[in-house]
């Protein structure tokens, strides 16, 4: 009998590099060459069209509909004139990823005869007959009307013969059904507020915007090994699997070369990529074995998300040429590294500063100082909902595990941050501030005007840390939309903007001097939010107990950690910067302990599958055989020879019937446990259940099915095993 195991092993070994579609020439020649750029727009739309639309795009406006009339017929002659056929509007529904609704570009007239058409209405709305997507009870089927609604700050752009469009996803009574609606209003809530502040510092500061650039890890796997193992093909993860003698204790694989099949996997794209308009520019091995990073330029937080969604989409598609899939799932392999998505975000004025870098000068650097207390006070003040933002059925793997951040979040700041902090904190403002004639501010704290920056000390087990010239928020997980952590941290950091603008104002207005002020109210803070700093072992175990004593949240179960969203102090935080409402965040909790439901689900089936029809089949067979044996021998020796040659025989013997044993009965409790799970009357509490009661029972009957893999046969094994999927490429 041929072994399906050996078989994508054989096959996995012949796939070869495939030749690359990149072309030698130079990037300046393919950039952004599927995108409607601005320059591109011009060739196709009046000039007075285009200054409106602009404009109305650069000050948050909303788009006239008569413009999306002009916008729309030069938007369809570009797509056609490159092959398009299609379009779409493309967006981002809760159940993470994005969706699709291809239309053609033609419609009939009454006499039946056809003209190609795009007017401005289907640019600028659809109505998807979107009601599968999850909206947490805000839509109820029998009035399942969502709009999607033209994103005009982020360029259309082609994918083979379609149009796509990006667009907001709402209910027809206007809540969001998405992640970019709330993503764009907590920007917005931002970036007011963050200009509000900027007034203390410089009046020149008209706008200010917040940047996302994001670095994607992934895992590649052989297509053939990859359809041998049914858990890979419908979680995305292994669920069991023994360890391979060799993983990543070496650290051999982390910025080694990287093989010649994944380089041009690679190449083709970041040649996709780039002519997508996604400035990708990092690429590199990471920890684990067969698993690697990209990362672009960043850009403005809104369309660098868009570029991360459409970079997921690429991936998969690119992978499949090369014989490859990808795994974007945050735990794919137990033991090894998991995989994450670190979001770098920072502020910056229309002035081109860089709100969270130190600046040339004392005032430069006392705004400085205000952003990043102020970025401080708001993820201690919300450190519970930050995690909420990023758990998952998924991340819930990585999160806490030995490589990872941990399932507290707290802040990095290096050791001279650290210093300059400490100073001020200590500093008595009488003596700190001199204001000169020139009105410039001294502060009597020496190194505050050349804080000079060195990323030496990065601590890499933090989950939220400051890297010199921005944050980088690193529980973010590889499959997530990072719209939603981005969201919650910007409508986090909106709030305790506005919070200190009020309170400065105030005593600024009772005639207090302002640099005194500031002053005085960053020292509070640096106070205030000292417990959110930590600078140490992430990983371990003290932290947890001194987290604890800290009052930050430790909550491990991702079902509670949803909880957060619908604190009193969340809700009031994100209805007063009006990036969600009450219903908006009942919605998508419920959403979230939806999806992980679901997951959970899948993942026992599989698990019950997998190990019924797979592991235990083959342990059998190999049981049987030495059974078979023993009694062979027994026919050939003496009763007093056979008792010492049987030994090692029945212990194995024994060993397979004691595994094989409990897993059919973790099986039986676990299906139990499942359908006890589903008879709970919401969501909240079924989520409950499966993190309770089912998943301690998938772990158990893992470390059977795994302990089984290292006794049987290598022969008779059908799954692949871990050192096949993580070292052959
Ligand atoms: P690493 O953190 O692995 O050293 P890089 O230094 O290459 O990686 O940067 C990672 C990401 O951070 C890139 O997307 C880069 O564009 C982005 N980045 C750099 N500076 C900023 C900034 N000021 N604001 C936001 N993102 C930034
Ligand atoms: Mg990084």
């Amino acid at each position: 009998m041929g072994n399906v195991r050996f078989d994508a092993i054989k096959r996995a070994m012949e796939h070869q590099p495939v030749a690359v579609l990149c072309p030698d020439g130079r990037v300046k020649d393919y950039f952004a060459d599927d995108v409607f750029t601005r320059e591109r727009m011009k060739e196709y739309i009046s000039q007075e069209v285009l200054a409106q639309l602009f404009d109305d795009v650069d000050n948050g406006r909303t788009i006239h509909r008569d413009i999306a009339g002009s916008v729309a017929i030069g938007m369809r002659k570009w797509a056609m004139e490159h092959g398009a056929t299609h379009y779409t509007h493309w967006f981002q529904p809760l159940t993470g990823g994005t969706a699709e609704k291809h239309d053609a570009f033609f419609t009939l007239k009454p006499d039946g005869t056809l003209i190609e058409e795009f007017s401005g209405e289907s640019l600028y709305q659809q109505e998807p007959d979107a009601s599968s997507f999850p909206s947490g009870g805000i839509r109820n089927t029998f009035e399942a009307r969502g709009y999607s609604a033209w994103d005009p700050s982020s360029p259309v752009f082609l994918i083979g013969d379609t149009l796509c469009i990006p667009t907001v996803f709402v209910a027809y009574t206007g809540e969001a059904l998405d992640y970019k609606t709330p993503l764009i209003r907590s920007t917005a809530a931002l970036c007011h507020a963050a200009r509000e502040v900027c007034q203390y510092f410089d009046k020149q500061v008209k706008h200010v915007h917040a940047n996302l650039g994001w670095e994607q890890e992934y895992f590649l796997v052989d297509e053939a090994l990859y359809h041998a193992r049914p858990d890979l093909m419908l979680t995305g993860r292994t669920l069991m699997g023994h360890a391979s003698a060799k993983n990543q204790q070496l650290e051999d694989h982390y910025f080694g070369a990287i093989p010649e099949r994944v380089l041009a996997f690679m190449r083709d794209l970041e040649f996709e990529a780039l002519k997508a308009g996604i400035p990708v520019r990092t690429r590199h091995n990471e920890v684990a074995p067969n698993q690697f990073e990209m990362a672009p330029i960043f850009e403005d937080v809104n369309l660098s998300n868009d570029h991360n969604l459409l970079v997921m989409s690429i991936m998969d598609r690119v992978a499949q040429r090369h014989h490859f899939r990808v795994l974007l799932h945050e735990k794919p392999y137990a033991g090894v590294n998991g995989s994450g998505k670190h979001c770098n975000w920072s502020l910056q004025t229309n002035t081109g500063i860089n709100l969270l870098a130190p600046g040339k000068n004392p005032y430069q650097n006392l705004q400085f100082v205000t952003f990043l207390v102020n970025v401080l006070m708001a993820v201690h003040r919300h450190n519970g909902l930050l995690k909420a933002s990023i758990v998952s059925a998924t991340n819930e793997h990585r999160l806490g595990a030995n490589e990872a951040p941990p399932a507290i979040i707290s802040v990095f700041l290096g050791k001279q941050i650290t210093e300059v902090l400490d100073k001020l904190e200590k500093a008595s403002a009488d003596k700190a501030i001199i204001i000169n004639a020139k009105k410039e501010m001294k502060l009597g704290v020496a190194n505050i005007p050349e804080i000079l920056l060195d990323n030496t000390d990065r601590n890499r087990t933090s989950p939220f840390a400051f890297t010199g010239n921005r944050f980088e928020f690193r529980a973010v997980g590889s499959s997530a939309n990072c719209g939603g952590a981005m969201l919650a941290l910007n409508a986090a950091v909106a709030e305790q903007l506005m919070l200190f603008k009020q309170e400065v104002d105030a005593r600024i207005e009772k005639g207090e001097p302002k640099e005194r002020v500031l002053f005085d109210m960053i020292k509070r803070y640096i106070q205030a939010c000292k417990a959110i700093r930590f600078d140490g072992n992430g990983y371990s175990d003290e932290w947890k107990q001194e987290a604890e004593k800290r009052g930050l949240d430790c909550e491990t179960s991702v079902p509670l950690v949803i909880d957060r969203y619908l604190l009193p102090d969340t809700i009031r935080m994100f209805e007063t910067t009006g990036v969600l409402s009450r219903a908006e965040l009942e919605s998508r909790s419920e959403v979230k302990w939806e999806m992980y439901v679901k997951k959970l689900q899948i993942e026992s089936r599989v698990m019950g599958d997998l190990v019924v029809n797979h592991v235990l089949p083959a342990a059998k067979r190999y049981q049987t055989m030495l059974l078979q044996n023993v009694l062979a021998v027994k026919q050939v020796f003496s009763a007093d020879e056979t008792a010492s040659l049987n030994e090692m025989d029945y212990s194995i013997i024994r060993q397979i019937e004691h595994h094989s044993g409990a897993i059919l009965e973790g099986v039986e409790s676990m299906t139990d446990a499942r359908h006890k799970a589903n008879r709970m009357p919401d969501e909240r509490s079924k989520a409950l259940a499966y993190h309770d009661n089912v998943l301690p029972l998938m772990a158990e009957i893992r470390e059977h099915a795994d302990a089984l893999e290292m006794i049987v046969d290598d022969e008779m094994w059908t799954l692949p095993k871990y050192r096949e999927l993580l070292f052959v490429h």
